[in-house]
């Protein structure tokens, strides 16, 4: 049942199930990997969409195979959840996102570049050293925490005390929450009330085609919508929003008038390696 194709080796049929010896096959090759050393960061710009401007970045994982290249983290991070490898490897991205986003602040300034944000799994919040982790990786990094931002994904918060309790912690180091693909998870507006968070991200499903103007697209007027709901709802929760997945300037423009001010998409920049991303905002403080 395994595939052996390049792009998806690791990757089965929908609904059957992956074989006991090959997920543990996975997991310690992700052992491995990690102590080799192969995991990546790139950073996808976080951008005005008024004056084009970068705002912040969002780190993501790559896993450099030696033989099979760049890995996704669709092929290794679910897998990396249940054997539990997520928090060693979790604990990597925080630090190596403050220890490259505070070289960027020292060498471009505190102007340049407003907050960088890793991804953390529902897993990582459920160790007992999370909230240690985050307040060493700050003090050992010298950044801020203030410019620090934990993406989680909403189905991941609603798991209960002990986890508002860790976010709570965390947001009173001064660290902020965004709540990643926005729109998608449940019960948005009760867990809104009790999650400390900051920042909304506005899931790409509702940015997909929401340029699109048909006359009886209901579809189209749906995305818009909820665009505009979720903007208000930030707007009157005193939070800050960013539409994700923005992949022409008609999104953009679009976005802009229902009030989004950040985006984040392909059109605005692609992920990219931390020497190209330093290159960007060489560009941007030479202007
Ligand atoms: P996410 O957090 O929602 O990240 C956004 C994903 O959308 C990224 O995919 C990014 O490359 C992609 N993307 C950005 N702009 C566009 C666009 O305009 N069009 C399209 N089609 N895609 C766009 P990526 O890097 O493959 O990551 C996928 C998911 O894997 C992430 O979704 C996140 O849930 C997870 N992930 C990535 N890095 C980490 C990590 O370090 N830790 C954890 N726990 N999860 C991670
Ligand atoms: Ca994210
Ligand atoms: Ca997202
Ligand atoms: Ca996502």
């Amino acid at each position: 049942a395994k595939q052996r194709g390049k792009a998806n080796w690791i990757r089965y049929a929908p609904g059957m199930e992956k074989p006991a010896q090959a997920h543990a096959q996975l997991g310690g090759d992700l052992r491995r990997a990690l102590d080799a050393g192969e995991f990546r960061l790139v950073y996808q710009p976080l951008v005005d969409l008024r004056d084009g401007r970068v705002v912040g970045v969002e780190a993501l994982v790559r896993w450099v195979h030696p033989e099979r290249g760049t890995v996704p983290p669709i092929d290794f991070i679910p897998a990396a959840e249940r054997t539990g490898l997520i928090v060693p490897l979790g604990r990597w991205v925080l630090r190596e996102t403050c220890r490259q986003a505070a070289a960027w602040l020292a060498e471009f300034g505190p102007d340049a570049l407003r907050k960088a944000s890793p991804n953390v799994s529902v897993r990582q919040l459920h160790d007992p050293d999370f909230v240690a982790d985050v307040r060493a990786a700050l003090a050992d990094t010298g950044l801020p925490a203030n410019r620090l931002v934990l993406e989680l994904t909403e189905s991941a918060v609603l798991r209960g005390h002990q986890v508002l309790k860790v976010l709570h912690e965390v947001h009173d180091m001064g660290v902020r929450l965004a709540l990643d693909d926005f729109g998608t998870g449940e019960s948005s507006l009760s867990l809104l009330r009790a999650f400390p968070a900051a920042i909304v991200k506005l899931d790409k499903s509702f940015v997909d085609n929401i340029e699109v103007d048909e006359p009886g697209s209901a579809a189209a007027g749906a995305r818009q919508a909820v665009a505009r709901a979720v903007v208000q709802l930030a707007d009157a929760l005193g939070l800050d929003t960013v539409a994700e997945g923005i992949e022409n300037q008609e999104q953009a423009d679009r976005l802009l008038r229902l009030g989004y001010t950040v985006g984040q998409g392909y059109h605005l920049g692609r992920p990219v390696s931390a020497e190209d991303f330093t290159a960007l905002l060489a560009a941007q403080v030479r202007h």
